[in-house]
Order: structure tokens, then C-alpha cells, then sequence
């Protein structure tokens, strides 16, 4: 029987309690990307996605750190009060998310910094629109490095990983692979 590897419910119990190094280590040798959310990190976008229908959008940037060809996201950031939010977009203006990324950036010795951008639309799936992908093109351009990019409906959260020379194959909407001890595998 083939093993389940998704569980049902993000928001339900876990089962499948694993350590998410392997997984990470195992990537290298077959040269595939893995992403790691922490635990904290999907808990936030699980409260995102019970919130946000019918309201303005909300969005923050993801930290985490690049490990080999995978990120972890240990954290993210929330809307600060110079956001501009409407019902179709969200701007980042607050000073608060780059800050977050250079305290992180220090406290981590150098390891954790900025690895992408989450944002919310208030109905359908969690599905990029076209400026979406122009803005995720964009950053991935000017920072030449992969990105991760995490849209919240209320229909769920979907990841994508954002590679450099981005053409429509290189922007990959990520499935979740393990339920790890301190995060959730996705590739
Ligand atoms: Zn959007």
C-alpha cells in the first residue's frame, strides 16, 4: 500500500511526526528543492486563511534562511499601519518588515534574511494574479536568488517557489511532502 503523505486537515492532528533533517539532506543528493515552513509559520497562515474573506488584503515578507538549495521560513511579518491595503492589493510601506529582516539578519550571525513575501486575497483560491507574478518576477530578478511567494484565501494557502531566470515553468506551486517535528516539507 502506497504511504500517505499529505495529511487531510492542515489544521487537524498530526500524525505523521518525522524529523525533517533527512528530507532536507536526502534534497542535496537528488538535487531537488525542498521548503520548509515552521510549524509557527503555517499556524499563521492557517488564522490568515479564517480571517481574511471579504476583507482587505493582508501580507508581510517571509524569513528564513537558505540552506544548500532549500529555504526554511522560520518566520514571517504582519501588516504594519503604513501598509496600503484595498480589497485587490497590498503594498508594503511599513518600515516594520525590514526591520524585522536586519534584526533577524543579526541575530542570526548572517543565516536568516528575507526569502519571499506572503500576502492574502479576500475570496476565490489562493491562486497569483497576473501582477502578482510580475512583482514576484521582479524581486527574484533583482535579487538573483530563488524566492518563496505564499498566497492566503479562504480556500487555503499555497506556497510557490520562485526561481532566477523566472519563465513560466520556473514558478512552481509547492505540495506538501512531510509533516516534520518543526516544520511541514514542501517541494
Ligand atoms: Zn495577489
Amino acid at each position: 500500500m502506497r504511504k500517505k503523505l499529505q495529511s487531510k486537515s492542515r489544521t487537524g492532528t498530526r500524525s505523521r511526526r518525522i524529523v525533517v533533517r533527512p528530507a532536507l539532506a536526502r534534497g542535496k543528493r537528488e538535487g531537488v528543492e525542498f521548503a520548509l515552513f515552521r510549524h509557527e509559520v503555517c499556524s499563521f497562515f492557517d488564522g490568515v486563511r479564517r480571517a481574511c474573506a471579504g476583507r482587505v488584503e493582508r501580507g508581510g515578507i517571509l524569513i528564513g534562511s537558505y540552506r544548500g538549495p532549500h529555504i526554511e521560513v522560520v518566520d514571517c511579518t504582519e501588516p504594519g499601519v503604513a501598509d496600503e491595503a484595498t480589497l485587490s492589493s497590498f503594498t508594503r510601506q511599513d518600515k516594520r518588515h525590514q526591520e524585522a529582516a536586519t534584526e533577524a539578519w543579526r541575530k542570526s550571525q548572517r543565516k536568516q534574511t528575507y526569502v519571499g513575501e506572503w500576502h492574502s486575497h479576500p475570496f476565490g483560491q489562493p491562486v497569483p494574479s497576473g501582477i502578482d507574478r510580475r512583482a514576484w518576477r521582479s524581486v527574484v530578478a533583482k535579487l538573483r536568488v530563488p524566492c518563496l511567494f505564499v498566497v492566503v484565501s479562504p480556500a487555503g494557502w499555497q506556497a510557490f517557489r520562485v526561481r532566477r531566470f523566472t519563465t513560466a515553468a520556473d514558478m512552481v506551486p509547492l505540495v506538501e511532502r512531510e509533516n516534520g517535528s518543526t516544520g511541514v516539507v514542501f517541494r
